[in-house]
């Protein structure tokens, strides 16, 4: 029997909700593979993912079933005990990856936070006190507890609340000369997006990683990638690192790891772990068996070579037809990004108006995302079927065609 609930609208957001966000119009309620319905009954195709998330779209079989069989065994015991999905999820982790150990949380943020945490104390047991200063891209974007905005390059989400983390440095993404100058042997850690996400879709170039990983071994400084959003199969390889042959110290992977249960890990070598004893950090969620059964149905599911290639085989497809509608309207330049994340750069008069894009995306059934005010981002389920694809790209080349002629 299902529980009847109270009526609620999107009008009791802006009466009971702290207005740090404004939601769309209209409130999903229902989600079925890349199609969700709203209150009205209103069908939209989702290109946003819940903003890279949603990695096997909604309600996938997998997951349903690995979160309701956990559901009706164990949903939390807290770290002073561990369980059997999160050592099944981190033995998947690690055999996947260049890591030994994982440390399981909540959000991008605690898993950057976690990666931030560890690159000091390491450097600090190593090297003395002196050896703090963390380097990061301008623009990038880690998350939003204090250390995270105060990492992250952007000042509109680091300002206004009190003094920050000190020791950071903000560089040019992908300038290596300037990575090259800002490095010092003060410097523990660079982190970088191995695809900007947020600020635009922008991809690392290949020699600047490669520089970035021979500048921090040179100055005893780890090397962190942040795959919150660029990791688990969303670049067509399980995490973007291995596309690149550039092996991070310290990497973050939250967002698709739990396809839209809350999860995140940071993951790294035995010699690093060992620096983060035990009492020195931790959280009461993290490995909740509930979220580990989910993400371990994730990985089963998408590090598979029918799941991977075929995420490059749809970002063709939606790459030609996004670069059509751009010419057809003159509304984008460059289309770039890798696998399913893709920016689509505004130009002309549309420079500035990806919220516009989108909200009339959204009027003509079909959810997308922006990526800064002049990128329009899409960031699909792994597995959108051809005919969702197509629908999603007709809805939206539909809607660029009403804003164009006004
Ligand atoms: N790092 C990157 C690259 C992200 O894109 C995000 C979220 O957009 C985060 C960290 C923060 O993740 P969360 O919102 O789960 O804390």
């Amino acid at each position: 029997m299902s529980v009847q609930h109270d009526p609620v609208q999107r009008a009791d957001f802006d009466q009971v909700m702290v207005p740090n966000y404004s939601p769309a119009a209209f409130v999903p309620v229902r989600g079925l593979g890349s199609r969700v319905w709203d209150q009205s009954g209103r069908e939209l195709v989702d290109f946003a993912g819940g903003i890279a998330v949603n990695v096997l779209g909604h309600c996938h079989p997998a997951l349903v079933k690995a979160l309701t069989e956990q559901a009706n065994t164990l949903w939390h015991v807290s770290n002073v005990f561990t369980n059997e999905p999160t050592l099944r999820l981190a033995k998947k982790l690690v055999d996947a990856t260049f890591a030994d150990r994982v440390f399981f949380c909540n959000s991008g943020a605690e898993a950057n936070e976690a990666a931030f945490k560890l690159a000091r104390r390491v450097a600090h047991d190593r090297f003395g006190p002196e050896k703090y200063e963390i380097i990061s891209a301008i623009n990038s974007f880690h998350g939003r507890t204090l250390f995270t905005v105060s990492v992250g390059g952007q000042p509109k989400y680091s300002d206004g609340f009190g003094p920050k983390i000190q020791g950071i440095t903000h560089v040019p993404y992908n300038d290596l000369d300037a990575l090259k100058a800002a490095i010092s042997d003060k410097t523990c850690a660079v982190v970088l997006e191995p695809i900007q996400g947020e600020s635009g879709v922008l991809p690392a170039q290949q020699a600047y990683l490669e520089g970035a990983r021979k500048l921090c071994d040179e100055h005893n400084a780890l090397l962190i990638f942040d795959e919150v959003q660029s990791g688990m199969g969303r670049t067509g390889d399980l995490f973007a690192y291995m596309h690149h042959n550039v092996v991070p110290d310290i990497l973050s992977s939250a967002k698709s790891l739990g396809g839209g249960f809350p999860i995140a890990a940071m993951l790294t070598t035995d010699d690093l772990a060992k620096h983060l004893a035990v009492g020195t950090h931790g959280t009461t969620y993290g490995g909740n068996p509930l979220a580990c059964a989910v993400g371990e149905a994730v990985m089963d599911v998408i590090n598979t070579p029918a799941v991977l290639d075929g995420v490059k085989a749809k970002h063709e497809q939606f790459k030609t037809r996004l670069q059509a509608i751009g010419e057809k309207y003159g509304i984008f330049g460059e289309i770039r990004g890798r696998g399913l994340l893709i920016g689509c750069q505004l130009v002309g008069a549309w420079v500035g108006k990806a919220k516009t894009v989108l909200d009339a995306a959204a009027a003509e059934g079909v959810m997308v995302l922006q990526a800064s005010p002049d990128v329009v981002r899409f960031a699909p389920s792994l597995v959108v079927e051809d005919v969702d694809i197509n629908e999603g790209l007709d809805r939206f080349e539909r809607a660029v065609a009403k804003l164009v002629q006004g």
